[in-house]
């Protein structure tokens, strides 16, 4: 079996039936739903209870890129929905530098309550980092010492270097590969896939977005998770049960599932 650790199933109104089916025929047992607004929360609760197979977890806050629009008025719906305990973890949020859609500083200062938010109810984070690695590493470092215990979190989609994936495993944190390792021109991420160790790694689709190779350029969904772990079971020279049985330990480790 699979998880699919970062997939926005409840963003979407199309072919969500047919996705499902289709990712229990591929093994997937559980899907991550990332959820960046109230629509695509409520929807997510909903298909929680409705769904079995695979099982639906939900995660919630405000992406970077909509920190400006919508920031203020979700915090407190995430911070609600976290404290009657219908999220296993606070993401995706973070520092997007690449696209900026948002300033800058209102991204840190996000990041900052949501990191807060995490650690006073002992939940893990769904880290963004595009192109923001110093600031990202600052502003966790900062928080981190204000708190008495360390957040525990995942680097989602991450598309960093060897040296940034080192300092990501240095403060305890998993790495999310997605379907941007299977790219043919992906050289360095490779590299980083490599590096990371088999009991800290994670693997997602990000869907709708990035589908893999075979399936690039056309919409992503989490039954393709299986070629991103394809890929990186390649490149660890590791079976694909092997990483599928690593990938899944950690992922119900981090987000302490019960299944
Ligand atoms: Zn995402």
């Amino acid at each position: 079996m699979f998880i699919d650790s970062h997939a926005h199933m409840s963003s979407q109104t199309q072919d969500l039936d047919a996705e499902l089916i289709r990712a229990k025929e591929a093994k997937i047992a559980v899907i991550m739903n990332i959820c960046t607004d109230l629509s695509s929360l409520e929807k997510g609760l909903l298909l929680a209870l409705q769904t079995k197979d695979p099982q639906i977890y939900n995660i919630a806050a405000t992406t970077p890129h909509d920190v400006e629009k919508d920031g203020e008025h979700f915090f407190p719906i995430v911070e609600k929905a976290a404290t009657e305990q219908k999220l296993v973890a606070i993401g995706e949020t973070g520092l997007d530098y690449y696209y900026e859609h948002a300033p800058r500083e209102l991204q840190q200062l996000y990041l900052r309550q949501y990191l807060k938010l995490a650690n006073r109810l002992q939940l893990p984070v769904v880290i963004h980092c595009r192109d923001a690695w110093d600031d990202f590493f600052s502003i966790l470092d900062e928080e981190n010492e204000a708190q008495s215990t360390k957040t525990r979190g995942v680097l989602h989609c991450f598309t960093g270097t060897v040296a940034d994936a080192k300092k990501v495993l240095e403060r305890g944190f998993y790495v999310s590969f997605s379907g941007i390792v299977t790219f043919p021109k992906s050289t360095v991420l490779k590299e980083a896939a490599k590096y990371v160790p088999q009991d800290r790694l994670f693997i997602e689709t990000d869907s709708p977005y990035l589908a893999p190779q075979p399936f690039r350029g056309k919409k992503n969904e989490p039954a393709y998770v299986v070629e991103v772990a394809k890929v990186v079971a390649e490149l660890k020279g590791i079976s694909l049960e092997t990483l599928a049985t690593s990938t899944t330990k950690n992922v119900v480790s981090l987000f302490n599932l019960q299944l």
